[in-house]
């Protein structure tokens, strides 16, 4: 979808210009991705975050959203978008951990189609309901277990998972197309996870690490 469908509103800390100085921070950061930039100049984050935070929602950090969960910090949200982008845009988008639906709305902005999953259902219904008011129509996000995926309407030119699992759920790389890539934070404990890039060729997987990070677990109820 055209970025200018996307509401350009705030005032003052909220405001227009507090979100070109996020993107031109990111850029100084080493983000390169022209789309990407403009998706966070045009994404109002101050939306998604709760009205006593927005304040502090064009800073470089992830926030409480309630139900013990974040949004991600602005950097990591533009990295994976970015990580998604290298070989061409992904038709077809799945995000598991739809949460405040901020790093859905960058994807919306920058892929024709996204499929969202998220297993806390009040979270859910709040980004449900940004999606409509800011005319995302392009997401579609359920609520349910996303260790799964949502095979039903895959397979996934990409796959971007913003909750760390232990190991990489085996679903998901079976719901990626030949060619498609996934990012995901791996890691059993927060201060051991590495953001792995992982590339479907005809032959298999390539792993590529792109940073150490610190996401919520994916809860799962699988074993
Ligand atoms: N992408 C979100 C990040 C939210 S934090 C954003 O931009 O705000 C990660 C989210 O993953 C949380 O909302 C959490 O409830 C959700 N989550 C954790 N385990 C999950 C699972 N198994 N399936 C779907 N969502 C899950």
């Amino acid at each position: 979808m055209s970025i200018s469908q996307l509401e350009r509103q705030g005032t003052g800390m909220t405001s227009q210009r507090t979100r070109d100085r996020l993107a031109a921070r990111l850029e100084e950061r080493g983000i390169k991705n022209p789309a990407v930039l403009e998706a966070i100049r045009s994404v109002p984050r101050h939306l998604f975050v709760d009205e006593a935070l927005s304040h502090r929602a064009y800073e470089d950090d992830a926030l409480p959203i309630g139900s013990g969960q974040t949004i991600s910090q602005p950097f990591i949200v533009a990295r994976m978008t970015e990580a998604i982008l290298k070989d061409g845009v992904p038709e077809k988008v799945l995000e598991v951990g739809t949460g405040s639906g901020y790093q859905a709305a960058i994807l919306a902005a920058v892929v024709p189609k996204v499929f969202s999953v998220e297993r806390v259902r009040t979270l859910l219904v709040g980004a449900k309901k940004l999606f409509r008011k800011l005319k995302l129509n392009n997401i579609i996000a359920k609520h349910g277990d996303g260790t799964w995926g949502w095979s039903e309407s895959g397979p996934y030119d990409a796959i971007v998972v913003t909750a760390a699992p232990a190991s990489v759920p085996e679903e998901l790389l079976e719901q990626l197309s030949v060619g498609g890539c996934m990012v995901i934070p791996v890691g059993g404990s927060r201060s051991t996870q590495e953001l792995l890039y992982i590339k479907r060729t005809k032959d298999g997987f390539e792993k590529e690490r792109l940073e150490y990070v610190s996401f919520v677990p994916l809860r799962s109820g699988k074993a």
